[in-house]
């Protein structure tokens, strides 16, 4: 049985200041026993994150695939681990896009968090162009294929799928779109790493709000949510949170 699992993901938002908008967070994560809850902060707020809501799973945006060494403004997997992160996300098409990173620099960061007790959010998903094309399921097989490392286990891994041109717009695939990758991403999965697929959970990420956040969760293979703008407040957190418990 897996247990269900919602993230936010504050990208490059929030402040010493907008910490607080985690104490109801937190205090909603308490009230939902039964599932996980996480956030994904920027570098400079996982100390203070950690330290203000200890009992809430506070995680990177991003990590280096190296564990030191001369790499002017990056941040170590043990880095992030020392600051109070239990998780780091790997692979957001936000990196791809903007840093131009690909599936093989995702499996070297989800490595490099493995080998540093992180676990990891390592996420896949198609542009509009690909789905256009009808190649979604293709282009999710093959970034599963090449960033999920071999030894993967349920214990650390967990994969989310983000379809790029669903991500800050306000439009979702269709529930059956979603049910149709998720069974294939845990296929691809059960031909990587076997039977521990099964346990592995897949997450859904891409305009995930309190509205929709019910009938996504509910379907087939989804195993919780990775929420962008939806996380940046307790206000429009907590219902996710709930709509998962
Ligand atoms: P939004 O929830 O803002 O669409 O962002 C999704 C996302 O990219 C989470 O990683």
């Amino acid at each position: 049985m897996r247990r269900k699992l919602v993230s936010g993901n504050w990208k490059m938002n929030g402040s010493l200041a907008t910490l607080a908008e985690l104490d109801g967070i937190a205090a909603a994560a308490a009230a939902a026993p039964n599932i996980d809850v996480s956030i994904a902060v920027p570098f400079t707020l996982i100390h203070p994150a950690a330290l203000r809501v200890p009992g809430l799973a506070i995680g990177a945006e991003d990590v280096h695939d190296e564990d030191a060494g001369a790499h002017t403004g990056c941040v170590s997997a043990g880095m992030v681990r020392e600051a109070g992160a239990v998780f780091t996300i790997a692979g957001h098409s936000e990196r791809r896009a903007d840093q131009g990173e690909n599936s093989h620099d995702a499996w070297a960061k989800a490595a490099a968090a493995r080998r540093n007790g992180l676990s990891v959010i390592l996420c896949c998903g198609e542009t509009e162009a690909e789905r256009n094309a009808g190649r979604a399921e293709r282009i999710v097989q093959a970034q599963i294929e090449k960033s999920v490392p071999e030894n993967a286990t349920a214990d650390w891994l967990t994969l989310a799928y983000e379809p790029r041109w669903a991500i800050g717009t306000g439009r979702t695939p269709t529930l059956d779109e979603i049910a149709a990758i998720h069974a294939i991403a845990r296929e691809k999965l059960r031909m990587m790493i076997g039977d521990c697929a099964a346990d592995v959970r897949i997450l859904y990420g891409g305009s995930v709000v309190g509205e929709n956040a019910a009938a996504i969760l509910s379907t087939e293979n989804v195993d919780g949510a990775l929420v962008g703008g939806a996380s940046l407040t307790a206000a429009k957190f907590v219902p996710v949170i709930e709509a998962a418990a």
